[in-house]
């Protein structure tokens, strides 16, 4: 409870917030002549470059409220001031801002393309907040830096918006994600080929306030290394390792080995978050790709809705290279990369260490994608067996074209007494079209004896010699049972950013009525618990059919 005479540690306004005096970036080298053209730039990894701000119009779309509060220190009801939309729009600069984009490289779809860098972004500062946390504002959208190249420095609001509520969604569902606090739109009109096919149409530009403790990418290291710049490339290493992963020693002869592991699993054990709940990021270049193991760059990603390990997400991607069930082979692709970038940091015996690690990566990433999947149907550890009865539920779901989201959720809501392969499945719709598939029952049989065993009603070492086996009366067993829907439950969220929910808002949006994306916003900010409102607009139903045909291009 708050004292009498106590302030607030919220702030309500600008003039109250402001950036750390010495964001820690100022410490790596920062290319200072504004004038500088891109393919001039080297020996920096940053440029200083001011926001050009949004001019007509401009209107708050939607905030964060958990952003603002817990990550900004602001008050909620900052959100409904002028100012706060005006910072975002970038006209706005709070008291110790320090602009500057960021300069990286990146392969694409596979291929070396060269430096690319922050070419609408802008880096405002830092803000530490009453947790001592370390927190870069970032805007998106908010004009052209060195690295634009001949881009137009603009984001348009459809892409704006997928990333605010899918980068909030991402945090509240678990899988570690940049995050964003608000979201701006104006009359600024852009022009965007939207599917590359020679229709270019006007759209108007927004800029979404974005956060990280740091916007460092995978090409941040590549960029450096291609271009034989290596006394940057250990000068930014050693900064990162010193900023971001204190367990390391900066005296440490293995601190490059030791930071390219941690940051190897981590973004692996994202990998199995991502895989774990249907999510497709859809252009994992390694531009994309953070050194702290977060989802970021939000384009043409998707959370996969009739299950299809070839789900592509993006339709820019015509060979499927960035498709659902290829994430795990292309992220490790990825961190074979940004191995190669650190090598020139490394001795010999070090090199080899680091292939070793690498030859190791698969298997991790293997493993905890299955320890994933084995939470998700509620077992604890994986036992003989499990990892087949995995693989044929999700050969069931891509042969009956089950929901990913909704089977996992409605069998978690399976009552015991339901698990047996006669029942009627009416309200669980994605368990009923499952139920279609031959083998429905036989698994259904498998995964109950299974569930048994955790419990300790039979014997570990009993199998399932016969599908069809009766069962074992589980009623011994009601406090495993309430344990295991619980673990369940809170594994597999009812709602996702499906597509068809963020296209209806993004519609509604486009006339300037903003009420779906806020209300998406909110109910993913709880996604694993029941919203009335959110049923009723059949958020967890079926998705319509158009949902299906819907097409996310990577035009931004
Ligand atoms: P992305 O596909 O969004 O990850 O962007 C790839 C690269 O293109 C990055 O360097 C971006 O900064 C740059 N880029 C994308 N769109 C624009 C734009 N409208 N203006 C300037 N640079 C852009
Ligand atoms: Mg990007």
């Amino acid at each position: 409870m708050k004292m009498e005479g106590e302030s607030s540690p919220l702030k309500r306004n600008l003039t109250e917030w402001r950036f750390s005096q010495y964001p820690k970036y100022i410490l790596l080298p920062i290319d200072e002549n504004h004038d500088q053209i891109r393919s001039n730039i080297k020996n920096v990894v940053f440029s200083e470059v001011t926001p050009r701000p949004l001019e007509r119009n401009i209107r708050l779309v939607c905030a964060s409220q958990d952003a603002l509060t817990n990550i900004l220190d602001m008050d909620p009801d900052m959100a409904n001031r002028e100012e706060f939309a005006e910072f975002i729009a970038g006209r706005k600069l709070p008291y110790g801002a320090l602009p500057v984009a960021h300069r990286y490289g990146g392969h694409q779809y596979g291929l070396w393309v060269g430096q690319l860098g922050d070419g609408r972004s802008h880096i405002l500062g830092e803000y530490v907040n009453r947790r001592g946390e370390r927190w870069q504002i970032q805007l998106k959208g908010s004009g052209q830096t060195p690295y634009a190249r001949v881009h137009d420095g603009r984001a348009v609001l459809r892409s704006a918006i997928r990333e605010m509520i899918a980068c909030e969604a991402c945090h509240f569902l678990g899988i570690p994600s940049t995050r964003a606090a608000g979201l701006v739109v104006s009359d600024e009109a852009i022009v965007r080929d939207v599917y590359y096919n020679g229709c270019p149409r006007r759209e108007r530009a927004a800029v979404v306030l974005r956060l990280s403790p740091n916007w460092f990418r995978f090409g941040s290291l590549e960029i450096l290394s291609r271009t034989g710049e290596i006394a940057v490339l250990r000068q930014l290493s050693d900064f990162i390792i010193k900023e971001y992963f204190p367990d390391i020693q900066l005296s440490d002869e293995n601190r490059f080995i030791r930071m390219f592991s941690e940051i190897a699993h981590k973004t692996l054990d994202l990998v199995a978050k991502w895989q774990g709940l249907g999510f497709t990021h859809g252009l994992l270049n390694t531009d994309n790709m953070s050194l702290l193991g977060l989802t970021m760059d939000f384009g043409p990603f998707g959370f996969v809705d009739s299950y299809d390990g070839g789900f592509v997400a993006n339709c820019s991607d015509g060979e499927g290279r960035y498709a659902l069930a290829k994430q795990p082979d292309v992220v490790v692709w990825n961190i074979g990369q940004l191995a190669n970038a650190l090598k020139p940091l490394l001795t010999s015996s070090q090199q080899v260490h680091m292939s070793h690690i690498l030859k190791t990566l698969d298997t991790y990433c293997k493993n905890k994608i299955l320890e994933t999947f084995l939470m998700k149907i509620g077992l604890k550890e994986e036992r003989w067996g499990d990892e087949q009865l995995v693989e044929k539920l999700l050969d069931m779901m891509q042969q009956t074209g089950a929901d990913f989201t909704a089977t996992f959720r409605q069998l978690a809501e399976l009552e015991p007494s339901e698990m047996v392969s006669e029942i009627k499945l009416e309200e669980k719709w994605s368990l009923k079209r499952l139920s279609s598939h031959a083998s429905w029952g036989c698994w259904l049989d498998q995964y109950r004896e299974r569930l048994d065993k955790e419990a300790g009603v039979l014997p570990v070492n009993s199998r399932v010699v016969d599908c069809g086996v009766t069962a074992v009366d589980a009623s011994s067993s009601g406090l495993f049972e309430d344990e295991r829907r619980r673990r369940m439950l809170s594994a597999n969220p009812v709602y996702v950013p499906r597509n068809w929910l963020l296209h209806e808002a993004i519609v509604d949006a486009e006339q300037d009525d903003y009420q779906k994306v806020r209300f998406l916003l909110e109910v993913l900010r709880n996604p694993f618990e029941v919203n009335p409102e959110a049923e009723k607009r059949g958020f967890s139903a079926q998705p319509p059919q158009w949902a299906y045909a819907l097409k996310v291009s990577c035009s931004s």
